[in-house]
């Protein structure tokens, strides 16, 4: 399939969000205060995104036909989606329903006391990897807890996707913000591959010195990148992708665009100016064609092992 930029393209980074999955957010943010969570969740979302308008997925919402409708929309060949708990069972029925559209990431809190058993599970239920958040649920990516998670994942040929820097959440405790962090594990567990999402979110040059220092750690590129507006230096999307290719080399970069919320949908925009970005600066310091390939598409499966995206329970 051929996306509307003329290119193939494999969307690795974004959200699956159903009714159960806001309904869990606001219970769980309702503990804490009761002003109106969704009216909070509202302010933060319109203020500090691209997303103006932010609608509550309804019961009756069929969320798997709304994405699978998006692909078709802008010709992308698959997306890669962050799951919690509370929509597991709605997408592996949507997996089961659009073969090869889906691949999909466990959300993993290692303070669950069943964790290793919920990264085993979403291996056997053909999940490409799992997603930890360090600073929203206060860990370090380097704390003895998380070992047996990544043993879990090694062993069950899993990605591991970790969000540091910040997030639109308040509450993130950048105390354990750092991508650093992730040095040893990666030295550790050789096998493993890491996924550091958004560029690191702020932690750019951090993210930078793990391609020099480590070989399997990787980078995606999803969202709008506005982590930048909170350095103390001017950045663009074009200069983020020129650093990251010096630093890192087109196998090291996996485009991605944090799609969430309808109406927004699908993130065009996003691949559209990445895609502008890479252009650019491409053939100086990509290769090849080849290469811009890697990026939106090839990488993605190479460091989930997919060679195509129809991996099954059997597997
Ligand atoms: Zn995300």
């Amino acid at each position: 399939m051929i996306s509307k930029v003329g290119i193939e393209v494999i969307d690795a980074h974004a959200h699956f969000m159903t009714y159960n999955t806001v309904k869990a957010i606001i219970e769980r943010a309702s503990r804490s205060t009761d002003e109106s969570q969704f009216e909070k969740i509202q302010k933060r979302v319109s203020s500090l995104t691209d997303m103006k308008e932010f609608t509550l997925p309804d019961e009756k919402w069929d969320a798997a036909q709304m994405w699978v409708d998006e692909l078709n929309k802008y010709g992308i060949t698959a997306i890669g989606m962050m799951v919690g708990t509370e929509s597991w069972d709605e997408f592996t029925e949507a997996r089961r329903r659009f073969p090869g559209r889906f691949l999909g990431y466990a959300n993993i809190n290692p303070a669950d006391e069943n964790a290793v058993e919920l990264v085993k599970r979403a291996g056997k239920d053909g999940f490409q990897g799992i997603k930890l958040y360090p600073t929203s649920w206060s860990f370090h990516a380097s704390d003895e807890v998380v070992y047996p998670i990544y043993e879990e994942a090694l062993r069950q040929k899993l990605l591991v996707i970790a969000h540091f820097g910040i997030t639109i959440g308040t509450q993130a405790d950048l105390r354990y913000g750092n991508p650093l962090d992730l040095q040893k594990p990666a030295h550790d567990f050789p096998e493993l591959n890491f996924m550091i999402a958004h560029f690191g979110a702020g932690f750019f040059r951090e993210v930078l010195m793990l391609m020099y220092q480590t070989d399997n750690i990787f980078m995606d590129s999803s969202g709008s990148n506005s982590w930048m507006n909170y350095l103390p230096y001017d950045l663009t999307i074009t200069k983020i992708f020129e650093k990251a290719l010096k630093a890192g080399g087109p196998e090291r970069i996996i485009f991605g665009t944090d799609s969430s919320f309808f109406p927004r949908g699908f993130r065009y925009n996003i691949l559209e100016a990445q895609y502008n970005a890479v252009r650019s600066i491409c053939p100086q310091f990509c290769y090849s064609d080849d290469d811009i390939d890697r990026i939106f598409r090839g990488n993605i499966l190479r460091i989930t092992g997919l060679s195509g995206l129809d991996r099954t329970e059997d597997d």
